[in-house]
């Protein structure tokens, strides 16, 4: 699914020579290395503070932490989505509510989550999927008007742009109270290991972030909240340091390559390609085309028979995870419940090469005729 090694090579003499500066320097936690990362990703993102911390997961914990939920509160998420959005949530005692997505964008929308508050929601996590911005703007005027608080996943859009209606334009994470995100390797803006960081705006809320990553150390010491320790490794930033300088590029190439998927199966019925939103870019941390008719598990074996990789991104709804049971209120959600069954994702990397992409194009067409 992805080239992780070829995308090395070509980078390969920065990263070596940054890993090794960390280590001739011994400053393995925290020091410049993070700092510089921290910093440039500030700029990056047009955000006044980011935290780094040690992988996505954390930082949504984190993220949560800082809003100073009670036990019992609401949080509003998509039931189509990654588990780690709702974990954190049940596990600080909160109450994870599940929301359907629309089916084009597979993201959630103000109306959806509308539909969806109580007096008890506080707070709402609407996640940026395989690449493209939930629409922000509306999101965030309804949290403003119910006063609750939004964090966003940015684990898989870093590097995606959002436009506001007056044409203003914010960098994904950006945007809601706090963003988050994560350097699995293979994510869009990756890292050798695990990472994570936390975005915001907020001074007070930075200040809280940083104190509760940090054992709620407020000077060394003194505790002043129960924290917990989650920290991004000097090694990891300096890949970090010189994979943020690609990003754009890195997000360029998978647009490409989008596009040529999308060229390629426009006139076969039974795929639906990536819809593209007018107000957001799209960097396709995946490719994923709903399969009709049924036809998605035969044309996923199709593929592997023709050792093509391919994968289900999520083949079950939040809520039928036995995990999150006492959640469940028992009416299955339409959409999500379609996806699960029609969703597939294709190779998409920065580093495919012509034959490659042309053979996995072939393939996926041949199975169609
Ligand atoms: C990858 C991912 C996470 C978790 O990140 P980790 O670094 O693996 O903890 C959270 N949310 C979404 C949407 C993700 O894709």
């Amino acid at each position: 699914m992805v080239d992780l090694k070829s995308q090395y090579l070509k980078i390969k003499e920065q990263i070596d020579q940054g890993i090794t500066e960390v280590i001739d320097s011994t400053r393995f936690i925290k020091g410049p290395v993070v700092k510089k990362f921290e910093e440039s990703l500030a700029t990056y993102l047009g955000v006044k503070h980011v935290i780094a911390c040690a992988n996505g997961t954390d930082a949504l914990q984190i993220a949560l932490m800082a809003l100073d939920l009670q036990p019992g509160d609401e949080v509003i998420v998509p039931s189509f989505t990654y588990v780690a959005t709702a974990e954190v949530i049940a596990l600080l005692k909160l109450k994870p509510v599940m929301v359907d997505v629309d089916p084009h964008t597979f993201n959630v929308t103000a109306d959806i989550i509308e539909k969806s508050l109580t007096p008890n929601t506080k707070a709402m996590v609407p996640v940026h999927l395989f690449g493209q911005n939930a629409d922000m703007e509306e999101i965030m005027n309804l949290a403003k008007a119910k006063n609750i608080a939004v964090i966003e996943d940015n684990a898989q859009s870093i590097g995606s742009e959002y436009t506001f209606k007056d044409g203003s334009k914010k960098k994904s994470g950006g945007i809601a109270d706090i963003g988050t995100t994560s350097f699995f390797p293979s994510k869009n803006l990756g890292c050798y290991g695990d990472g994570g960081a936390i975005f915001t705006n907020s001074d007070d809320l930075a200040h809280k972030i940083r104190i509760i990553a940090n054992h709620g150390q407020s000077k060394q010491y003194y505790h002043t909240v129960i924290g917990v320790n989650s920290r991004l490794d000097a090694i990891q930033a300096a890949v970090l340091n010189v994979k943020l300088e690609k990003l754009d590029d890195y997000c360029s190439a998978r647009q490409t390559l989008a596009s040529n998927y999308d060229h390629a199966f426009a006139n076969i019925d039974e795929l639906v390609t990536p819809i593209r939103q007018g107000n957001s870019t799209h960097v396709f941390h995946q490719y994923t085309m709903l399969v009709k008719n049924g036809k998605r598990d035969a044309l996923r074996q199709y593929l592997k028979d023709h050792e093509i990789p391919s994968m289900i991104y999520y083949p079950v709804p939040l809520y039928e995870q036995e995990a999150f049971a006492e959640f469940y209120n028992g009416t299955p959600l339409e959409v999500t419940e379609s996806l699960c069954k029609e969703v597939l994702s294709l190779p998409m990397h920065t580093e495919m090469d012509a034959g490659t992409r042309d053979y996995i194009i072939e393939k996926v067409q041949q199975f169609f005729t």
